[in-house]
């Protein structure tokens, strides 16, 4: 008789070990305020809805054929906007696929890569895929850069996410300049969110040939749902990468839908306006108001830690708050597994609508453990 047949022995052991990253939850039942997952709270660009069904037409049969197999087209709009050359562009299907596609490249069994704790928790998922060898580093409880630390991490690929998530927190260039010059390796900086901050690492792409810039169309944009993400860097460095990638790696619908969303800059400015506007007046509300220790963010997202009303914070207390929103169905996001983040709450910029929702179940919560 033919033995039992067990896929976890037969797959390559560290395979077999692997753990998932774990996304945000995704309620498919109505009636959640959802600040979980960084998304956009407004929708995107009446264009790119118009694009997406000129692209279906009205029988789908352009959908029988691939796309741009290099979204040529796409490249070549986000080139412009930016002011670097087509053959410094590589788009992606989200920007998980080109961090996967970069620690493919850059990271294995004798390769490491290297990345700050907390940040972006997919970066050791996707050394573990490959293998890698790893040196990660931990913030201290000011969140500010260990220019030294990056420079000395002996590591092939650095993977920074600027500004931070989840704590929000900036890096000024100047800084970033400093690790682009003492780190010998290639520094790639993940920013997901920088449309929302004051600075972004784009400038420094002339003068630093080991710098790789990450960007998202689904934060700023409102896209997540298509899954849009690019790199920009030396010209060598996007030629490895269209190495490793699938041959059509962002679909049909989704190329439209980028180049739509690109064709509205006025669109987009007024959101990421809106969103910095109810940020910064919840940042002000939670940390002058309640008093709330709270970081400076520069993102779509604010990490505050909160206290009861007995003034105590911690661990159980942000347990505890979550807890209580997630029973009256405000959806936010607890990192309960490193020490500088497991006392906090990170909560995603919603409407207004629903920042109000948000505030006023805060306000239950005190209430409520006043009473214990
Ligand atoms: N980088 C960071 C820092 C993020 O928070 C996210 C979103 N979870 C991503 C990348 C991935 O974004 P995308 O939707 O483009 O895959």
């Amino acid at each position: 008789m033919s033995r039992t047949f067990s896929a976890a022995e037969l797959a390559l052991p560290h395979v077999a070990k692997l753990h998932a990253y774990t996304p945000g939850l995704q309620p498919t039942e109505p009636g959640w305020t959802k600040l979980n997952t960084n998304e956009c709270p407004y929708p995107p660009s009446p264009t790119v809805a118009e694009a997406i069904r000129r692209e279906v037409g009205t029988d789908g049969a352009s959908l029988r054929l691939y796309p741009n197999p290099a979204s040529a087209p796409l490249r070549a709009a986000i080139a412009k906007l930016h002011g670097v050359g087509p053959e410094q562009v590589c788009v992606g299907n989200g920007s998980d696929d080109l961090l996967n596609l970069l620690m493919r490249c850059f990271c294995g069994p004798e390769t490491a890569a290297a990345y700050l704790l907390p940040s972006y928790s997919l970066y050791p998922v996707l050394v573990g895929i490959q293998d890698g060898a790893r040196t990660a580093i931990d913030f201290e409880r000011d969140m500010r850069l260990p220019v030294e630390q990056i420079a000395a991490s002996g590591a092939a690929a650095f993977f920074l996410t600027s500004p931070n998530a989840p704590t929000g927190v900036a890096f000024p260039n100047a800084d970033l300049e400093r690790a682009l010059r003492a780190f010998p390796g290639l520094l790639v900086v993940d920013e997901a969110y920088a449309p929302f901050a004051r600075e972004n690492a784009i400038p420094l792409l002339a003068s630093h040939p080991n710098l790789v810039v990450v960007r998202t169309l689904s934060k700023a944009y409102a896209l997540a749902g298509m899954r849009i993400g690019y790199i920009l860097a030396e010209p060598a460095v996007i030629a490895l990468v269209d190495r490793v990638r699938d041959s059509y790696n962002v679909n049909r619908l989704s190329q439209a839908a980028g180049l739509a969303a690109l064709s509205d800059p006025g669109y987009y400015t007024d959101v990421v306006e809106r969103v910095v506007g109810t940020r910064d007046r919840y940042l002000r509300r939670w940390s002058e108001g309640r008093g709330w220790f709270t970081y400076p963010s520069q993102t779509n997202f604010i990490l505050t830690e909160p206290r009861n009303a007995r003034g105590e914070s911690g661990p159980a207390v942000a347990r505890a708050a979550y807890d209580f929103l997630y029973a009256r169905k405000v959806l936010v996001r607890y990192f309960p597994s490193h020490a500088l983040t497991a006392s906090f709450l990170r909560i995603s910029v919603g409407t207004e609508d629903e920042m109000l929702v948000l505030d006023h179940t805060l306000d239950a919560w005190l209430k409520a453990n006043s009473s214990e």
